[in-house]
């Protein structure tokens, strides 16, 4: 295959105004078979096909709009590519195969116990996926439920219910992710294809073609309950169980090694290979991990608001005036750097989406946000953060941390009388509450869950809300309007990453006690739905690599 990258093609708009999708947009594969035969300086007719591993849209020339391909062109002759290739001395043109990924051979050792996986967030999931898909009939235990039950809980409590601790925004099958935008981009470097497999078994599971190309990849919460569920069935019918309601409360440990895990403070599972992936809201397991004296750090994170603009504004910033709202809804990434050197940057963004309470605890408030596959909610929302160190809050031991977001959130309840307090922009820079002044024509949150305007100033802690001003006013210049009267902010964002580090030595596995392995975002080693699933995917193969299933472990368990 040949890969020709810097394809592009200017977007054709209806004069009837008409609102473009992706699918409205892509050129057909003639076009695109004609642009590549073109750069390579063939015929059209050798060109037996096209596939775009790449695609996004460029708005640096507005108001003309251009979608920029990387293509995989595979000739009739496919003996001539190399030669077209080399001939062709073009930086775009190379001669490219996209990276198999390869799961490991079974490992020698016997497997004494099936492998148990401990949350079914992303990283738990996906773990259970290829363990399952090679034959190691993993056991998932996951402390909420199924996602039918689990958008039961959440819709009630979104609606004025009482908040289920164990099934909620944060707990439950999927995970973080499945209230989410569902954006599967991600950051993490990867030359084993972990990537690429993530994306291919979101495929596999119902997610659309798009995201093996798509710039930043996006499925939206509708997408990914549907995925979840087919991935839980795909692990059902290779042999793998799932265990809803079932918290695991204690590791059982034997001369330094894992010898099973109690759940629920009662029955215990016989399990020498546990997988912890029980993400960033796990506090009352992580504290319980602490006590018995498994190795953690305190890490850094970050806190701040969600902050809502209407969407058109983010368009006709990102493509101009002219097209702005004929296209998807438009995504935005902002950092600045204050006076005083803090890192203040948009995280998380929404386009076309909800700013959602994600609380998880009784009594403590926590935002986030989530959109759907259609991203039409004409809303735009992102996290407005700043760093926070453990030095910021005062680390005595690796869960002060979670003490800090603890008393953030606590603060947010009590601002907002239990519901998600908001305000104006204007608002809280005039250091006044918008509840007394609120006017009809005043846009209102689209928040899901109750909320009540308050007054967030004093909320973050005295240097974070300096920074977080500092921040918008230079995000203003930006995106104009970015720091409106008008923009509604909402508390507090708590839950952006991990608190604490688990450690893991390079067989990761805990350095004191043999076959645990901390796994995700929960033990600091993701930051995100993608890069949680390649460190369950890295996880899995590391189990496989070093153990066979024996004959003798066909027996189901019985969790009564
Ligand atoms: C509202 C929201 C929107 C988000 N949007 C995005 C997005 O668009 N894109 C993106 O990349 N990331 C997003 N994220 C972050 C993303 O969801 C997380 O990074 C990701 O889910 C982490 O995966 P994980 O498997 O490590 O942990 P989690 O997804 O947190 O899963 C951990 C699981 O473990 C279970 N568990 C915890 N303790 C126990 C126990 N003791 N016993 C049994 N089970 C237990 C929990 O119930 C949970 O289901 C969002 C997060 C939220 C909350």
């Amino acid at each position: 295959m040949i890969t020709v990258s810097q394809i592009k093609t200017e977007i054709r708009f209806d004069s009837s105004g008409k609102k473009l999708e992706l699918a409205d947009m892509l050129d057909s594969k003639e076009v695109l078979k004609k642009k590549a035969a073109k750069i390579l300086g063939i015929h059209m007719t050798d060109v037996s096909d096209v596939t775009i591993l790449k695609h996004s849209i460029d708005a640096r020339k507005k108001p003309q709009i251009f979608q920029v391909y990387t293509l995989g062109v595979t000739l009739k002759d496919k003996s001539l590519e190399e030669k077209a290739a080399r001939r062709c001395k073009n930086s775009n043109v190379t001669l490219h195969t996209p990276p198999e990924y390869q799961f490991p051979p079974s490992g020698k050792s016997e497997l004494k116990q099936r492998p148990v996986i401990v949350g079914m967030g992303p990283a738990g999931l996906f773990c259970g996926y290829m363990l399952a898909r090679h034959g190691y009939r993993p056991i998932l235990l996951e402390r909420g439920y199924d996602v039918e039950t689990r958008t039961r809980d959440v819709e009630a409590y979104w609606n004025g219910g009482s908040l289920n601790p164990e099934s909620n925004v944060q707990f439950g099958e999927g995970g973080a992710g499945t209230f989410s935008d569902g954006k599967l981009n991600t950051l993490v470097k990867d030359k084993n294809g972990r990537n690429g497999e993530v994306l291919r078994i979101f495929v596999e599971c119902g997610a659309p073609e798009r995201i093996l190309y798509e710039n930043k990849p996006h499925i939206g919460t509708d997408i990914l309950k549907r995925v979840v569920v087919n991935m839980r069935r795909a692990i059902t019918e290779n042999g793998g169980e799932v265990h809803f309601g079932a918290k695991v409360t204690e590791l059982e440990i034997e001369q330094g090694a894992l010898s099973g895990v109690r759940i629920n403070d009662s029955e215990i599972l016989p399990a020498t290979q546990v997988v912890l992936a029980i993400g960033h809201s796990a506090r009352d397991t992580v504290t319980y991990l602490d006590q018995i004296r498994i190795p953690m750090e305190a890490k850094s994170f970050a806190v701040g608001m969600r902050v809502e603009h209407p969407q058109r504004l983010i368009n006709e910033c990102m493509y101009g005036d002219k097209y702005g709202n004929m296209l998807p809804a438009a995504p935005y990434k902002l950092t600045a750097q204050t006076s005083t050197g803090r890192g203040v940057y948009s995280f998380c963004m929404c386009p076309g989406g909800y700013v959602v309470d994600a609380s998880s605890e009784p009594g403590r408030i926590a935002v986030n946000g989530m959109s759907c596959s259609d991203r039409g909610s004409g809303k735009a929302n992102s996290a407005i953060i700043v760093q926070v160190d453990p030095a910021d809050y005062g680390a005595n031991g690796p869960t002060a941390g979670i003490a800090f977001q603890r008393q953030l959130e606590e603060k947010a309840y009590l601002l907002g009388n239990g519901c998600v307090p908001v305000q104006y922009y204007g608002d809280y820079k005039r250091d006044q509450s918008s509840g007394s002044r609120l006017d009809p024509d005043s846009p209102q949150p689209d928040i899901k869950g109750a909320y009540r305007f308050s007054n967030l100033r004093g909320l973050l802690p005295v240097s974070c809300e300096q920074a977080f001003i500092e921040g918008m006013e230079q995000f203003d210049r930006v995106i104009s309007g970015f720091a409106g009267d008008h923009a509604l902010l909402s508390g507090i964002e708590s839950r952006t990453s991990s608190p604490v580090r688990i450690c893991r030595d390079e067989t990761l596995q805990c350095p004191t006690v043999r076959g645990l392995y901390p796994c995700g975002e929960g033990a600091g080693y993701a930051g995100g739905i993608t890069s949680a699933a390649m460190d369950g995917i890295r996880v899995a193969e590391q189990i496989a690599g070093s153990f066979c299933i024996s004959a003798g472990l066909l027996g189901e368990i019985d969790l009564k």
